[in-house]
């Protein structure tokens, strides 16, 4: 899929392609990847849970996002944080006459919000091991941090990097939505610039997939779908999404992107998730 949109900003405009694709991969019999463009947010959520919660679980999540917020224009940042909120609320309502049963989804999105007049960022949010990504100079970087065992063992220095991708708890996520009534979400508000390049994806990508040919195929002129084959073809081992998003800011000269970068530098420091 893709989506092209320009978006009125207070001077010149954001200009977005969105493109995303999913796919069930070569083992499991149901995508319980639920994918959200709802420009200028995205989302990406990874479902878990036995009967058919994981699918409704991630769906219900990406549904209420989609309700909760505007589509052509920026939301304010707490607009978005709420909805995150709202959307745990949802995967907890799926089991709500159900003792014992588990739904619980992931969900990584990335919205680009007016944090005041005139004034703009992107605001990332991450509950469990579903990923988000921007390109840097020669590479990707991680902006989100996984809730997984694997990431608690590397923070205590248990394990090498190296051995993350083929750790036996690689599966287990900390946190995710709909495991308890208050969601504790990772929020950050990073700088708009220029131009921008943004990878979400689940973990079926990433347990496929080293960063570094991530980043090549990140270049490929339709990336996502290039990134969830090149993972069905690597293995399969779960369901694939990837949704990657360009922007461009066209026509606002005096957009002082430097003084941009200090601010959100400042506001992130607020926002980190782990201290
Ligand atoms: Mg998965």
């Amino acid at each position: 899929m893709s989506e092209r949109l320009d978006l009125p900003l207070a001077e010149g405009l954001l200009r977005l392609r969105i493109t995303s694709a999913t796919d069930v991969g070569t083992v499991r019999r149901v995508n319980e990847d639920s994918v959200l463009v709802h420009a200028p947010t995205v989302a990406v959520a990874d479902g878990m849970g036995g009967h058919a919660f994981g699918d409704r679980a991630s769906a219900a999540a990406v549904d209420t996002l989609r309700r909760a917020l505007p589509s052509g224009r920026p939301a304010p940042p707490e607009q978005v944080v709420a909805a995150v909120a709202e959307a745990n609320r949802a995967v907890r309502a799926i089991t709500a006459d159900r003792p014992g049963a588990v739904a619980g989804t992931t969900l990584t999105g990335l919205s680009f919000v007016e944090t005041g007049a005139g004034e703009y960022r992107w605001l990332a949010f991450n509950v469990g091991d579903s990923r988000l990504y921007r390109a840097a100079a020669g590479g990707i970087e991680q902006v989100s941090v996984d809730h997984s065992v694997v990431q608690e063992l590397l923070d205590a220095g248990a394990i090498r990097p190296a051995d993350a991708a083929g750790h036996p708890d690689r599966n287990i996520v900390t946190r995710a939505l709909g495991g308890a009534d208050r969601v504790d979400a990772d929020v950050w508000l990073l700088p708009i610039a220029r131009r921008q390049r943004f990878l979400l994806c689940s973990d079926g990508v990433t347990r496929e997939l080293a960063d570094e040919r991530i980043a090549r195929i990140l270049d490929a002129p339709d990336a996502a779908r290039a990134l969830v084959r090149a993972a069905v073809r690597n293995g399969g081992g779960d369901n694939v999404t990837a949704i990657v998003v360009d922007s461009e800011i066209i026509g606002w000269n005096g957009l002082d992107l430097e003084a941009t970068a200090d601010r959100s530098s400042r506001l992130l420091e607020d926002t980190l998730p782990r201290t």
